[in-house]
């Protein structure tokens, strides 16, 4: 028996239960039991630590039937995808054809797959932004025609570097780069902060989740990380979304929309803020951006070639074995090795994600001189 849609509260799905964002989701539902119920887990290394109806580990048998199973059952509502992994496209696009609601959090899915994915939605707003920048974009548009849109101004902290001219990148090491100045977060995005390879990837985001031509999105330097994103009209007019950083706000919106959440986050003092700062983006010390540019205007598999390059250059950099400049200039070398076979289709995105692996881990020790 599955009960009716629309009764009692939204049943939701966690996949990557035990990571930041998943631990602050299950803050949220339980600070709002009349409004969610967990109805999976769905965690990785470490196994998820409370009963809901589906808990599944990554590892246990059938675990990829169980994780399908979970995100097409007629009794979940909503599923909030954020396991950084392309494991997890194949259950994220049979939630959303099985008419659930997601809350995106893995921007990965995308980066990779945006073609696939948001045609895949059966309703509006099925797919809601869990990325700070996305979120401020999403409510910035709410009540908008398309028409009226100019542009997408994506803000971006800058991370560690950006105000440190001084530094030679060629020499600074994981524990600098791990430093982020305004979010804490997984050592794999902190660095992509720190190379602006994760605005790169938000750019491709926004693309998709908006469907704004690259070109009509640009990136915006703020360093205070108050400003989470603006959307330029055409009459000349900017909405900015701003507040203090914490993600649950992003949650909270992507899983309780069209409402918003009685404190759900403390209001931010503004009068305790003091200035606020919006800078060029340098794209020739942060080429990052250019490069994840121009992957989205080629099109697949080419974003997904440069996803899988760059978190396999970020994996050696942070063991090691490569410098920091390293890791965009093995990007852009796996780029120019794809031939491009395998087209946009699941099975090509895919097998491009292996063999731009193969091609970073076979110049990683050969690099570094
Ligand atoms: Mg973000």
């Amino acid at each position: 028996m599955s009960r009716a849609s629309g009764e009692g509260p939204r049943r939701v799905a966690i996949l990557g239960a035990t990571g930041s964002i998943g631990q602050q989701a299950l803050d949220v539902i339980d600070r709002y039991p009349d409004r969610f119920e967990v109805f999976g887990l769905v965690s990785g290394r470490r196994p998820a630590s409370r009963p809901a109806p589906y808990v599944i580990q990554a590892g246990d048998p059938d675990c990829d039937e169980r994780v399908l199973e979970l995100v097409t059952h007629p009794d979940c509502d909503v599923v909030l995808v954020a396991i950084p992994s392309a494991r997890v496209l194949a259950p994220t696009l049979a939630a959303l054809r099985a008419g659930k609601v997601l809350a995106l959090a893995t921007k990965e899915v995308l980066v990779m797959a945006g073609h696939l994915v948001m045609p895949a939605a059966t309703r509006p707003d099925a797919v809601r932004p869990v990325d700070s920048e996305h979120s401020a974009i999403w409510q910035c548009l709410w009540g908008e025609s398309p028409a009226s849109v100019s542009r997408l101004l994506v803000t971006a902290t800058g991370g560690p570097f950006w105000s440190r001219p001084d530094l030679d990148l060629r020499e600074v090491t994981p524990n600098q780069a791990l430093k982020h100045p305004k979010w804490s977060m997984g050592p794999k995005i902190t660095i992509d902060s720190a190379t602006l390879m994760n605005k790169g990837l938000e750019v491709i985001e926004a693309h998709h989740l908006f469907g704004v031509a690259l070109e009509r999105i640009e990136v915006v330097v703020h360093p205070q990380a108050l400003i989470h994103s603006m959307v330029e009209f055409v009459d000349g007019s900017t909405k900015a979304q701003l507040g203090n950083p914490d993600m649950r706000l992003p949650i909270a919106l992507a899983l309780a929309y069209p409402e918003r959440l009685p404190d759900a986050v403390p209001p931010t003092r503004f009068h305790e803020v003091g200035t606020l700062e919006l800078h060029p983006l340098d794209q020739v010390r942060f080429p990052g951006v250019r490069l994840c540019r121009e992957a989205a205007a080629r099109g697949a598999p080419y974003p997904a070639v440069l996803n899988a390059a760059n978190e396999e250059a970020v994996a050696g950099f942070l063991a090691g074995q490569l410098r920091f400049t390293d890791i965009v200039a093995l990007v852009e070398s796996a780029l120019g090795a794809c031939a491009g076979e395998g087209g946009g289709s699941l099975e090509g995105i895919l097998a491009a994600d292996t063999l731009a692996r193969e091609h970073v881990r076979a110049r990683i020790g050969k690099v570094r001189t």
